[in-house]
């Protein structure tokens, strides 16, 4: 080994922070009962004491690069803070990035939830023989990230790769970013329970998911699923509605770009034999550059691939650990002098 990196999963309610060498190989996990709601200074307390813990264990090994952080929400690249995040309201405009370069000695890099996790699917996971890709994260919002030439694609200010909020259905329900009808608000964990309640509220679902409904811990998008495979046509019909959502979603991407694969991950990727059907049906339907790509044609040597992602929760922690081991830090430093 020659060198290793810290990746931290800063999530809403859990601190996950892993050790990884250059080769992808994991050296340590550790989740922390750190509660995220007890305050940013305990949190960044708590995972430089980690860091330091894990820094120190593996130093014989090799030279600890950085510290990548994914974080739920907006970032500002340039000056490492968190612009805008709803679960973590305290972080707002801290420099995070500085207090812990600061702390630790070494360089860390701030990055968004969504794209830390496209970043691990890249590195180690489904997008392993690709260079560029797209990832959809489908949890409690939908999440999205770019890679091109193996590297995120940020945009002008950071704040690329929204995939969630790409609009599907114009007049569609309401979104929290402001808009109505973008693709999280009917492929997300969060999405398919309201769907279920808007069926039940038409009188449109059976009495099987009905009986879900009174118990939150039972009206999941997980039970919902398992009743559209036991073959519950109301089930059934709000994974049609998440499959063509997310066909005019990647159909979409793939008429803009014509990218190698498009990853689906997060919670609700688990049901993807209920949504996947209506999915590329759709996508056939919307994007002729799919029809013409997809991988049942032969016409063309590659072809344009939709497929599942591999690493599950930790495709953060991996992704975070990542971006350190790609960034050239004296040109950093350069830049930001220079900004
Ligand atoms: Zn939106």
């Amino acid at each position: 080994m020659q060198t290793f990196a810290i990746g931290v999963d800063l999530g809403g309610t859990n601190l996950r922070i892993a050790a990884v060498d250059d080769s992808g190989k994991l050296l340590e996990k550790l989740t922390l009962g750190t509660e995220v709601k007890r305050g940013r200074d305990h949190v960044i307390q708590e995972m430089c004491n980690a860091i330091e813990q894990l820094k120190a264990k593996y130093k014989a090994s090799g030279e600890l690069c950085g510290i990548g952080i994914g974080v739920p929400g907006f970032i500002d690249m340039e000056t490492g803070r968190v612009m805008r995040s709803p679960n973590l309201a305290d972080w707002t405009n801290f420099p995070v990035r500085e207090v812990i370069e600061k702390r630790l000695s070494t360089p860390v890099i701030l990055e968004n939830d969504a794209n830390v996790a496209a970043m691990g699917e890249k590195w180690l996971g489904a997008g392993r023989q690709v260079e560029h890709m797209a990832m959809y994260t489908l949890g409690t919002g939908v999440g999205g990230g770019l890679i091109f030439n193996g590297k995120l694609w940020h945009g002008m200010t950071g704040m690329a790769g929204e995939l969630g909020h790409f609009n599907v259905f114009p007049d569609g329900h309401p979104c929290g970013c402001g808009s109505r009808g973008c693709l999280e608000q009917y492929a997300s964990a969060t999405a398919v329970v309201r769907m279920a309640r808007e069926a039940i509220e038409r009188k449109e679902a059976s009495e099987e998911l009905e009986r879900l409904a009174p118990d939150p811990q039972q009206f999941t998008s997980r039970s919902i699923y398992n009743l559209a495979v036991q073959g519950d046509t109301s089930a059934k019909k709000i994974f049609e509605t998440v499959g063509r959502a997310l066909g005019i979603g990647i159909g979409g991407m793939v008429n803009a770009l014509n990218l190698p694969m498009y990853v689906i991950g997060g919670g609700v990727a688990s049901s993807w034999d209920a949504f996947a059907p209506t999915m590329f049906a759709e996508m056939k339907f919307r994007s002729s550059i799919y029809s013409l790509t997809s991988p049942e044609q032969k016409e063309f040597v590659r072809s344009t691939l939709i497929t599942r992602a591999l690493l599950g929760s930790d495709a953060g922690l991996y992704g975070a650990a990542r971006l350190p081991m790609l960034e050239d830090f004296t040109q950093v430093e350069k830049s930001r002098t220079h900004a």
